[in-house]
């Protein structure tokens, strides 16, 4: 699996700087004649602009692809037509896009004269912590919205199977854990469903007794406890040199280090970490410790557990190979999909051996009594565009 995620880095990284410069000839060996347009990317609210987006035009030969820069800014050149599908997505596309409908003029730049603005299609929830709201970031500051669930919803798959994320604030673990969440957490995760959890959260993974040595086993939760151990040492502190280390992050953020505040005692250091199964994405660099981990790699083969999602099927996500070995996960039309294959795609997203949906851990709040520094904002507002 580690081969898998470096395979998958290099896609990415290639994506990222290369995309769509391959050639300007056609297979016929007649120029390829192109146009470009250019436009920005912005969340619902207009007032965050969607950085790291993907925007491309497909064509039954083609894809031509980029990304939204820092500034939710994008330029993208693709073959002359008029009406052409422009997509845009964050993630697999499954939970953020938009398409418009734009003339690419030969030899011509063509600015949008609206911004567009990335939708919501997938259903999500949040359980209320007590240290902890996600939903700010989520709800207020990028104008999506979340439904608020409690502690009864998570008892059986049936309560949660509708959404496609849930997000767990930490503090709202104390008392409802058990094995009837866990199984419910499980089926969710290996249906396609993506988690995310913050510090104390980290229970509803691996399991209580956060205090002991790593060698005392965990109750509860539903990851093995050899993934990934956490005790509750972490201080009140300031990392101040957090360093980032997933390519990703780096490009969304704009920089590879950053500060995180650590307002509060007693949150969970992790202390020891399978990387076969997680990604770390930021980390302590006194001591390697990870900060930012997320896995796709969860599967429990339960092939009897309910579909999970908002379950759209006029679209699909597909993994497109772009050639020289690399691909890249997009959401298309249904009735596009049969194109795709013909050039050798696969059904469901890349790098995604089960088509499990994301876990996020962050080891840090994301409620500073409600102020927490941009950068960490900027974190999880990638975390939740890709979840
Ligand atoms: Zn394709």
């Amino acid at each position: 699996m580690r081969k898998l995620f470096a395979f998958a880095l290099i896609a990415s990284l290639s994506v990222l700087f290369f995309s769509c410069k391959k050639n300007n000839i056609e297979d016929n060996g007649v120029p390829e004649i192109t146009g470009t347009i250019t436009g920005k990317v912005v969340s619902p609210n207009n007032r965050t602009p969607i950085r790291y987006a993907l925007v491309f035009i497909s064509t039954a030969k083609k894809l031509y692809s980029t990304h939204t820069d820092i500034n939710g800014n994008f330029s993208l050149t693709a073959a002359v037509g008029t009406g052409q599908e422009l997509h845009v997505q964050t993630g697999n596309g499954d939970k953020f896009r938009s398409i418009i409908q734009v003339d690419v003029i030969a030899n011509q730049t063509t600015p949008l004269s609206d911004m567009i603005r990335l939708n919501q299609v997938g259903n999500f929830a949040y359980l209320a912590g007590s240290f902890d709201k996600i939903e700010n970031i989520l709800i207020d500051s990028l104008g999506y919205n979340a439904q608020s669930i409690n502690s009864t919803n998570i008892q059986n798959i049936a309560g949660i199977s509708n959404f496609d994320v849930l997000f767990i604030n930490c503090g709202a673990y104390n008392t409802y854990e058990n094995s009837n969440i866990d199984s419910a957490f499980s089926n969710f995760v290996s249906g396609g469903g993506s988690l995310y959890l913050s510090d104390y959260s980290m229970d509803f993974l691996t399991g209580q007794n956060a205090l002991t040595a790593c060698q005392v086993p965990r109750y509860y939760g539903f990851i093995a406890d050899s993934t990934v151990c956490s005790r509750r040492t972490g201080a009140v502190s300031v990392v101040p040199n957090a360093q980032v280390i997933s390519p990703e992050l780096q490009y969304y953020l704009g920089k590879d280090s950053m500060s995180i505040s650590y307002n509060l005692g007693s949150w969970e250091r992790i202390q020891s970490i399978d990387n076969n199964f997680w990604q770390t994405m930021v980390t302590d660099p006194t001591d390697n410790s990870p900060l930012l981990i997320r896995t796709n790699q969860y599967n429990n083969g339960n092939n009897n557990a309910p579909l999970v999602g908002s379950r759209d099927t006029s679209h699909v996500t597909i993994c497109h190979q772009l050639g020289n070995g690399t691909s890249i996960t997009i959401t298309v039309n249904a009735n596009a999909v049969a194109d795709h294959l013909a050039h050798g795609d696969s059904i469901g997203a890349c790098n995604n051996p089960y088509q499990s949906g994301w876990i996020y851990f962050t080891t840090f709040h994301n409620e500073h009594n409600g102020q927490i520094s941009e950068d960490v904002k900027h974190i999880l507002e990638f975390m939740i565009l890709n979840l």
